[in-house]
């Protein structure tokens, strides 16, 4: 047994963390829980993060909505480009990520952003085709990781948050404005982001529900000696 399947066994007998809704069959990889030893070490944890990090530099720290508006990604350019490479399968309809998938199969990474002509060229050069039915590759294509919701009746389109920093940019004016804010100003903000990843794997190391602990520091770009 590997150290990463020990950590595992030894995390699921003493209920460290658990996969999510795991009594149905119906349960989606990439959600797992605390259990209570889990929770408790996330909770000293936070405790050390507020104490040795906020407090001893006078950060602030907000606590923000998890679902926002459509607009803030337009604005922040997640709905165009928080996306993943895909291959999919003609034959059975598997899809992988094309990035990893490639980088298993060649041994050489692959970078996330590079262009769907590259990937389709890589994917011929290497004759590289489905591992569950040898069936041959589409070309590739992109799939946003964003979690859409609907609101209310009218089903309005928003959004899970992909990153906490997102809520500390949209409320940046309001908490400059009511702290008497003087830069540098450093926002600290921990809660769940999401993620809808396409292989989560790795227990808590790729989840598509995860909590962060997350910074920003804003200051003056002009007098950036003086930090
Ligand atoms: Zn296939």
């Amino acid at each position: 047994m590997n150290t990463y399947d020990t950590v595992m066994k030894l995390a699921l007998e003493r209920g460290f963390y658990f996969p999510s809704c795991e009594i149905y069959s119906d349960a989606h990889a990439g959600f797992w829980e605390y259990g209570p030893t889990g929770t408790s070490i996330k909770n000293k944890f936070l405790e050390l993060w507020r104490r040795e990090l906020l407090r001893r530099d006078d950060m602030i720290e907000i606590d923000g909505s998890q679902i926002m508006s459509k607009n803030v990604f337009v604005a922040s350019g997640h709905l165009d480009n928080f996306t993943d490479p895909i291959i999919k399968c003609k034959d059975c309809g598997a899809t992988f990520r094309a990035d990893r998938y490639i980088t298993e199969k060649i041994g050489k990474d692959i970078p996330e952003l590079l262009p769907g002509s590259e990937i389709d060229k890589i994917i011929k050069k290497y004759n590289l085709k489905c591992p569950n039915c040898k069936g041959t590759f589409a070309d590739s294509d992109r799939f946003s990781m964003m979690f859409k919701v609907e609101i209310g009746p009218s089903k309005e389109e928003a959004f899970l948050r992909p990153e906490t920093c997102q809520t500390i940019f949209v409320d940046f004016p309001r908490i400059f404005k009511t702290m008497r804010g003087r830069l540098p100003l450093a926002v600290a903000q921990v809660g769940k982001s999401f993620r809808n990843e396409i292989a989560p794997r790795q227990s808590l190391l790729r989840l598509r529900e995860f909590y962060q602990a997350e910074i920003e520091v804003f200051c003056n770009p002009h007098r950036l000696n003086d930090l």
